[in-house]
């Protein structure tokens, strides 16, 4: 039975390929899509092109064939990366994470279930019913999520999500006891709030994801309540204000109380709240009228937050319900975790804001990581080994990550500073602010401003044309708004807005910007990465219609560019492509050869390996370390397993 694939179907791994160019890695990658095989390797990372239609290759007989395996053994699949990952964590006791990034629709998510189905099917049968539990609730609550993080605008489905981040609890023997969510939201200030949220379409997708809920353990309360904030927040789509004299007023007057119904409050202080803010000037507190544009932006900013928080009120309920429930495990034994990071990889439009300088700015952190952590680990590896360390080039992202998030003179804080300016924020400000602060930056071009053309640009091909609205990193909720839904009397919602209770004079703290936000929950996602045994899945979406056939070339090159691929292939080509134990490269590969077969008379193990590959010819691309044998090149690990396969 041969385990390696034949070439016909092209490389398995990119490391394999003749020349590391663009040209090359595109044609293999086409090949293969055509030929059916959706995943291929570089090293340990698997790249995934979505097929567009159901593939078989996910049954109970192939996670057969890749439990315990090595990732070598098997065609690439997901399943030999979710068993690396489990491997790692149950017998070195270590917390891995599986990283999966790409563009929306580039299956993601889909390979994120994958992998949660593979570790499910591989825990042990006796605790089926736990096991069962946290999958099933995982599961469940990535519908429930997908539901209600897809906020669709007029013109795409773009999600407000862009990330998302589950941790699976195991205990000392690996079996699952639990499990975490963490979301990554941006901010949508144009969403078109009123007309197309996913999951209240219509009422069948509604009573889909309210079943969603009441397994996961929402209450009947609760539930209900889900259901009356997505119905004030269609009525507040629909609300309008006009003027009579000087006085502002709301045009369509039923609306309110339809809203106050469903918010369960008065219907005048729905109304006051919508017409006028509460401002404290010295010791004096006072109403003031809201202008109907600013009425306006209070109706959109409280369906924004309404609808975020909502969001995210869900997350933290799945969480309360899918933690570890079994303390005893939690405290005593050896409790390990495998994250799973379902996360949008680089993106590069004609127009580029906020949202990408985000994205993109997470891509450029995970990049660090990834090449720090690769090099480190190798690093270490061959000096335990007594092996001579290599230097390999490589750009260091570093640089580009400081003038993103370093203090007082990165991006976001002179962002930030530019919108402290109350009541004028401008990007020209925001632009002479970047001017002042990163004129001398190496990365970085000033650029003069003009009417027409408000794009800023920086000196990196990752964060080319990255295009700036410093006006979306505010965000402000009128605290009258905080106070309307606290003083419901459901008591669901009233727990949704605990500082609705705080009076406008005690309301003193700024909030802290969305770019503040963002940046320190990407500060803290990577350090728990940096945490773990990481491994990657790079997904990519091959065309734009779905279909099953196409495979779209300057598409996929574009994302092959974005991704980093060459470079990964070249940073994976530059160190050693496989490394075993003697005992275990003898027990794998000793029938090949005539010294080692069946048993050795050398004097180590460390000898008959070496014997074994010099005579196959193979003593020139391996190096000999003190426990292990390193393969320099995967040719020679995938000759060795042909050479196997004609043995068995
Ligand atoms: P993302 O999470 O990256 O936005 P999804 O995982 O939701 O993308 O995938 C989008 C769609 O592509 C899925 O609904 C499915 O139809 C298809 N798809 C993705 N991966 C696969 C796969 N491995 N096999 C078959 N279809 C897939
Ligand atoms: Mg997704």
């Amino acid at each position: 039975m041969a385990e390696h694939e034949s070439l016909e179907f092209g490389k398995a791994d990119f490391v394999l390929l003749d020349n590391v160019s663009m040209e090359e890695f595109m044609a293999n990658l086409k090949l293969r899509f055509e030929k059916g095989r959706i995943y291929t390797y570089i090293g340990e990372v698997v790249v995934s092109v979505n097929p567009y239609r159901a593939m078989n290759i996910y049954g109970r007989d192939v996670i057969e064939q890749y439990k315990g395996r090595e990732l070598y053994e098997r065609p690439p699949h997901l399943f030999a990366i979710a068993d690396a990952a489990y491997k790692a964590m149950k017998r070195r006791n270590k917390d891995t994470c599986i990283v999966i990034s790409g563009e929306s629709g580039a299956g993601k998510t889909e390979a994120s279930k994958y992998i949660m189905q593979y570790i499910a099917a591989i825990t042990n049968p006796n605790q089926r019913a736990e096991v069962e539990r946290v999958k099933n609730m995982l599961l469940k609550s990535n519908c429930v999520l997908e539901a209600f993080g897809n906020a669709k605008t007029n013109r795409n489905d773009n999600s407000s999500r862009f990330g998302k981040y589950m941790d699976i609890n195991f205990d000392f023997k690996g079996d699952p006891i639990g499990g975490h969510i963490n979301n990554y939201l941006l901010e949508k200030v144009c969403i078109a709030f009123g007309k197309d949220f996913s999951c209240i379409n219509d009422g069948a997708d509604f009573k889909a994801v309210a079943d969603a809920m009441k397994v996961i353990g929402f209450t009947g309360d609760e539930i209900q309540t889900v259901y009356k904030i997505l119905a004030t927040i269609l009525h507040l789509g629909n609300l309008t204000f006009g003027v009579d004299g000087d006085v502002t007023l709301i045009e369509n007057t039923k609306l309110v109380s339809v809203i106050r119904e469903l918010l369960s409050t008065k219907e005048e202080n729905v109304e006051k709240a919508l017409l006028y803010r509460t401002v404290a000037t010295g010791r004096d507190v006072i109403e003031k009228q809201h202008t109907t544009q600013e009425a306006n932006y209070g109706r959109d900013a409280l369906a924004k937050a309404m609808y975020e928080r909502l969001f995210c009120w869900i997350v933290s309920r799945i969480n309360d319900i899918i933690e570890v429930r079994n303390y005893d495990a939690k405290i005593h034994g050896k409790n390990t975790v495998i994250g799973v990071l379902d996360i949008y990889g680089f993106e590069i439009f004609q127009n580029n804001s906020f949202e990408q300088f985000c994205i993109n700015y997470c891509n450029e952190k995970l990049q660090q990581l990834f090449i720090q952590l690769v090099l480190k680990q190798e690093q270490d590896e061959y000096q335990r080994e007594g092996i001579p360390w290599k230097h390999i080039d490589y750009f260091n992202n570093q640089i580009i990550v400081d003038l993103v998030e370093q203090q007082h003179k990165g991006i976001f804080a002179v962002l930030d500073e530019a919108c402290m300016n109350v009541g004028k924020v401008t990007d020209e400000v925001f632009l002479q602010g970047l001017n002042t602060k990163l004129a001398k930056h190496a990365h970085y071009t000033s650029r003069k401003l003009s009417p027409t053309d408000k794009s800023l640009e920086f000196d990196r091909d990752f964060l080319s044309k990255t295009f700036i609205y410093s006006g979306k990193n505010k965000d402000t909720l009128f605290q009258d708004f905080k106070r309307l839904l606290y003083n419901s009397s459901n008591s669901v919602l009233k727990a949704m807005w605990p500082e609705g209770k705080l009076r406008i004079t005690e309301v003193t703290k700024r909030p802290l910007t969305a770019a503040t936000l963002f940046k320190n929950s990407m500060i803290s996602l990577v350090e728990n990465l940096a945490s773990k045994e990481p491994y990657y899945v790079r997904c990519i979406k091959p065309n734009d219609v779905k279909s099953p056939l196409l495979f779209e070339h300057e598409r996929c090159r574009h994302q092959v560019e974005y991704l980093g691929l060459l470079e990964n292939v070249r940073v994976r080509r530059a160190g050693f492509a496989n490394r075993q134990t003697y005992p275990r490269f003898l027990q794998r590969y000793k029938m090949i050869s005539e010294f080692t077969w069946p048993n050795h008379d050398l004097p180590s193990d460390k000898d008959a390996v070496k014997r074994l590959l010099q005579g196959c010819g193979f003593d020139h691309d391996v190096a000999y370390g003190k426990t292990k044998v390193f393969i320099r090149t995967p040719r020679t690990l995938f000759s060795l397993e042909e050479q196997r396969a004609e043995m068995v």
